[in-house]
């Protein structure tokens, strides 16, 4: 997600740092650079004239603070705004009423069966509710059964819709049956077509009417760049969609929807989905997001996704020894047996601060599953001293470790040397980012 606009503005910034000062000879050629990324990520461009010029007048401005060096400040003030132009503050979705009712609209194969399902395990798990999936989509009767398949694998109940019923009719009942079944969330799968087209709007206009819904949300595909923003556009005309939601933004995206939406429409995003499985959604945070473009890490995210699957406690604290560069191997082993429900190293690693910019080499960083297993038969052969302490793992020791995992003692060796490089590496990038030997993941 936004890699190639993360790697064009960090050239941009690095080259501020370089500079004294910043005048306005500096300050226009830096942003004429920036100018040139957001257009290459696709972003309206009239999103990005505006943007550049309040920057611009910023940097130029009383805002500029003197603590600060000319790199910095401009990062700031583009972060700053970046926030802003994401849609500021994080959008909240509105659950009164019960039920609360959500209904998703957008174009065919935009994600919108697949984000009803997703937002149904979302809200059961983050907030503790009861959800529902009713299938409006009678055109599509695959989409029934996708639904449907999708309810089955979360355990959450269905409407039994049937291709020759009425999506009005179906919202309605459906809205009834959740009720009766005690649930207090109600998802609406509404038909979708290859492009708007007058009759499905107003077939989702009437469904809006009989159901008076919470929110109306906007399923988008990122991959369709502005094209996304325009349907937007047309959906809130004729409906006054309350949210957004823009999906695949796993794949190579170059971000220009989520950047341009809000100022073109003047609703927000509100979720981002971030893969194909039921789980990859995420809440979207203009902040954190502005932040990660930036190159700046997502620390916050980082430890929400670790609190998904283990408790709080420990999750901050993994938080915190990412940042402090100080975890061990005791702790490195408890990371690499969560690791499958973490998600892949690759995928962690680009939301800590510093990390980004190594992303060329990630490559490198990714451990094979076999390796993973050997590397966890060598630290399970160690003392919880030599976990903790790598430090007092002499050659005797390394021996017996050895021989306990069943693998040469160079490999033993490997793996301590390159944990400490890493450790190094770490520490040193958290400090202040200067250059050092690349990374490697002990192998
Ligand atoms: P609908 O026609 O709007 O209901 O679209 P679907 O929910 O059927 O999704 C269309 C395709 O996009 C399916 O193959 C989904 O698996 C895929 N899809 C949906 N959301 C995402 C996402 O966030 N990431 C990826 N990679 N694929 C997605």
């Amino acid at each position: 997600m936004f890699e190639s606009l993360s790697d064009r503005l960090d050239s941009v910034f690095k080259k501020f740092k370089g500079q004294g000062r910043l005048d306005e000879n500096n300050i226009q050629q830096g942003l004429r650079e920036v100018r040139l990324a957001l257009l290459e990520a696709d972003v309206n461009f009239k999103v990005v004239k505006d943007f550049t010029e309040r920057v611009k007048e910023r940097c130029l401005g009383q805002d500029v603070q003197k603590s600060l060096t000319p790199g910095q400040q401009v990062i700031k003030i583009v972060n700053d705004e970046m926030t802003q132009l994401l849609g500021g503050e994080t959008q909240d979705v509105d659950l009164r009423g019960n039920p609360s009712v959500f209904m998703m609209v957008g174009l065919q194969g935009s994600g919108k069966t697949t984000s009803a399902a997703k937002l149904a395990l979302h809200f059961r798990r983050q907030r503790k509710m009861k959800p529902y999936l009713v299938p409006a989509d009678v055109y599509r009767p695959a989409a029934i059964d996708q639904l449907q398949t999708l309810g089955r694998q979360l355990d959450v109940p269905v409407f039994p819709s049937e291709v020759g019923m009425d999506p009005v009719d179906i919202c309605k009942q459906g809205i009834e049956a959740a009720r009766e079944a005690g649930c207090n969330v109600v998802l609406l799968d509404t038909a979708g077509r290859l492009q708007i087209d007058e009759k499905l709007m107003d077939e989702l206009a009437n469904i809006k009417d009989a159901c008076t819904p919470n929110e109306i949300l906007f399923v988008a595909d990122a991959m369709i760049g502005q094209e996304a923003v325009n349907v937007a556009k047309s959906f809130d005309e004729k409906l006054d969609i309350s949210g957004v939601i823009l999906t695949k933004m796993d794949g190579d995206a170059r971000g220009g929807a989520a950047l341009s939406i809000k100022s073109v429409t003047g609703k927000s995003l509100k979720f981002v989905g971030m893969g194909e499985k039921v789980s990859d959604l995420e809440v979207f945070h203009p902040d954190r997001i502005a932040s990660r473009i930036l190159g700046m890490g997502d620390v916050l995210t980082l430890i929400e996704k670790a609190q998904s699957s283990i408790d709080q406690e420990e999750a901050e604290e993994i938080g915190k020894k990412f940042q402090r560069a100080e975890f061990d191997f005791e702790d490195f082993r408890t990371q690499m047996r969560r690791l499958k429900k973490l998600g892949s190293i690759e995928g962690l690693l680009k939301l800590i601060p510093g990390m980004r910019g190594l992303k060329d080499k990630i490559g490198e960083l990714s451990v094979p599953e076999k390796d993973m297993a050997r590397i966890e038969a060598i630290i399970s052969s160690m003392t919880m001293e030599e976990r903790r302490n790598p430090s007092v793992i002499n050659p005797s020791r390394k021996a017996r470790i050895a021989k306990g995992s069943g693998v040469a003692v160079s490999d033993v060796n490997q793996l301590v040397k390159n944990f400490e490089q890493m450790r190094k590496m770490m520490k040193k990038m958290m400090g202040g980012g200067s250059k050092g030997k690349k990374p490697r993941m002990p192998r």
